[in-house]
């Protein structure tokens, strides 16, 4: 089909007259879409449809009358300290897949700088996610995200045992609200199969009864999927990194790519607000802006967008009340783009309920909706335990997709030196080491067509978490208290976290800089009063520990001041 006839079949699937401004051209064996469309809504169908067609990738320019093209945010700070060095590897992105690359290549004997515009690792999707790590049922067979979902979901466990955090492997109960979804098990069955799921089977209505007594309303049996997982997405995101770091990774926070140098089909300068540097290998792992990347590379063969998603996060303990990951049938069944969210207890006990799925433009906005609200809401009464008064916040994150709705994982066709990990959208966080595994065979390769790459002599193959004094038996607290006093002034009454705890997290192998980075790391300030309590008294650790005047303290780095002086 020529592209006049694409066109065509494009203006009649938006419902748009021929004379619309629409133009359609090939570059790289992608198809580009440029012109105007009137909603935000036709702009992604426009997307989707194209993604249909079997080329590469779609690069969708269309324009949205008030939607702007979106820029990545000016950096807080300038300066030279990478200016003129070199490394082996860049990696570009400080989420869980970056971190898990660079935690995999710091095996070889190489230089490797991770660059973060952030202050703090796991700022975005990473940290904005419900930590699952599913089984793999739900991701279309056949596509990239089945295949990374199941082989990540087998290398968490042991990695969280070498990375000391904790991994939680309940299973996960989709539930048969009616007798219907009982017809579909044998369906379900052979998904799962397809997709190489460890272990699935049917659970009748009084074993769901028996072993999740919570439940609410006449369940007609469940599918039951026992490899279904979870853990901190951003401890763990810290933790790949502070392991990579152990192992000679750079870490460069604050660090912004701003543009990329070529000679020929290779990159070899980049440039930053903090200097500009060389290395052999780029990899782009930078999340919602991997199109930017790639785009900044003279190498835009794919378009990302934006998929927001809302969860509720209730009250510590709330988790008690139940003993697998539940799925909420009816968004399980009304969203094609969603695996349809669940009720999670996270690893701390606390309920996480979502998430929910909407296309809206915005890489980094994290606004919720009173509607997302009002449908999470309904589906607390999954659990007879649950109720809105137990919901101590909400938070969006925002998932980036392309638009054959697939991950892109591969080395660039155009760039000799590039590797792109981009529209990691959900399951990211579960596929991240069998991700992080293919782009280190990826990357090792292109190096070994100009170097000799030989494995780390040094490599330490485990890291050591801070104490998480909260966690420990009552005489082993008793006897690091008695040692270590400050181990027992609690400065987080809801969290229980200890002036030793927060002194402890800010001097780490990727330290704390921040109020947020010292909650990410130790839930100081997470709890019912969101700090309302502990603020000060966290600051005036943080100030005292790191010699740093009060009035320079942020909460989430750039100009985040919490506090004035008064002159
Ligand atoms: C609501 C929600 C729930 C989810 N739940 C789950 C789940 O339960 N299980 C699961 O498996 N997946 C889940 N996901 C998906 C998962 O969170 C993502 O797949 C994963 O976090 C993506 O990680 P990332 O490293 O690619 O992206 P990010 O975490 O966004 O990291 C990319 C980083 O690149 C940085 N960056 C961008 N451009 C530049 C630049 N020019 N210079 C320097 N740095 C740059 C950004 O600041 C960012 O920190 C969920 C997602 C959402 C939104």
């Amino acid at each position: 089909m020529n592209l006049s006839h694409r066109r065509s079949q494009l203006l009649n699937h938006l419902h748009l007259s021929h004379t619309h401004e629409i133009e359609l051209s090939e570059r790289f064996n992608s198809i580009v879409l440029e012109g105007q469309v009137q909603t935000w809504d036709q702009k992604v169908r426009a997307g989707w449809k194209a993604a249909s067609w079997g080329y590469h990738g779609v690069v969708n320019h269309l324009q949205v009358p008030e939607i702007p093209e979106e820029t990545i945010p000016e950096p807080a700070i300038t300066d030279a300290t990478l200016e003129g060095r070199e490394y082996d590897v860049c990696i570009v992105g400080g989420g869980v897949i970056g971190a898990a690359i660079a935690r995999e290549l710091s095996q070889w004997d190489l230089k490797i700088i991770l660059v973060e515009k952030e202050s703090d690792l796991a700022v975005h999707t990473s940290g904005r996610n419900d930590g699952m790590i599913h089984d793999g049922f739900a991701a279309p067979p056949g596509t990239r995200k089945a295949h990374y979902n199941v082989r990540g979901n087998r290398l968490w466990e042991p990695l969280c045992r070498d990375l000391d955090i904790a991994f939680h492997r309940p299973g996960s109960l989709v539930l048969f609200p009616a007798r219907f979804y009982r017809l579909l098990y044998p369906a379900m069955a052979a998904r799962a199969r397809k997709n190489g799921v460890d272990g699935w089977e049917y659970w009748s209505p009084r074993k769901v009864r028996a072993l999740e007594p919570q439940v609410a309303g006449e369940q007609r049996g469940a599918l039951f999927l026992p490899s279904a997982g979870v853990l901190s997405p951003y401890k763990a995101t810290l933790a790949l990194a502070e392991h990579a770091v152990e192992n000679g990774v750079l870490v460069s926070l604050n660090t912004q790519v701003q543009s990329l140098e070529r000679e020929g089909n290779r990159l070899t300068h980049i440039q930053t607000n903090r200097g500009t540097f060389r290395t052999r290998v780029l990899v782009n792992a930078a999340g919602n802006w991997a199109d930017t990347l790639a785009a900044m590379a003279g190498d835009e063969y794919f378009s990302l967008h934006q998929r927001r998603g809302t969860d509720l996060v209730l009250d510590r303990d709330t988790g008690k009340s139940q003993n697998h990951i539940l799925s909420m049938p009816d968004l399980l069944q009304s969203n094609r783009m969603t695996k349809g969210g669940g009720l999670v207890v996270t690893t701390e006990g606390n309920m996480i309920v979502g998430p929910t799925a909407f296309e809206a433009p915005g890489r980094e906005d994290y606004s919720t909706r009173p509607e997302e609200v009002t449908l999470l809401a309904k589906h607390l009464r999954l659990n007879k335990a649950l109720d809105l008064s137990q919901v101590i916040t909400y938070f969006s994150g925002v998932r980036p997709c392309t638009y054959d709705e697939d991950f892109l994982i591969e080395p660039s066709p155009q760039v000799a030196n590039l590797v792109h990990v981009a529209g990691i959208q959900s399951p990211g966080l579960a596929s991240a080491p069998a991700i992080a595994q293919d782009v280190g065979i990826m990357v090792v390769d292109i190096l070994n067509r100009v170097m000799e790459v030989k494995p780390r002599a040094s490599w330490h193959p485990r890291r050591k978490s801070p104490l998480d004094v909260r966690a420990l038996p009552i005489e082993a607290r008793h006897t690091l208290i008695q040692d270590h006093p400050s181990y027992g002034a609690i400065v987080c009454r809801c969290e229980e976290v200890s002036e030793g705890e927060i002194r402890d997290c800010l001097h780490t192998a990727v330290p704390a800089t921040t109020l947020d980075g010292v909650k990410r790391r130790t839930r100081a300030g997470s709890g019912r009063c969101h700090g309302g309590f502990c603020t000060p008294r966290v600051m005036d650790i943080m100030s005292s520990e790191t010699q740093t005047p009060l009035e320079s303290l942020t909460k989430k780095g750039g100009n985040s001041w919490i506090c004035r002086s008064r002159s």
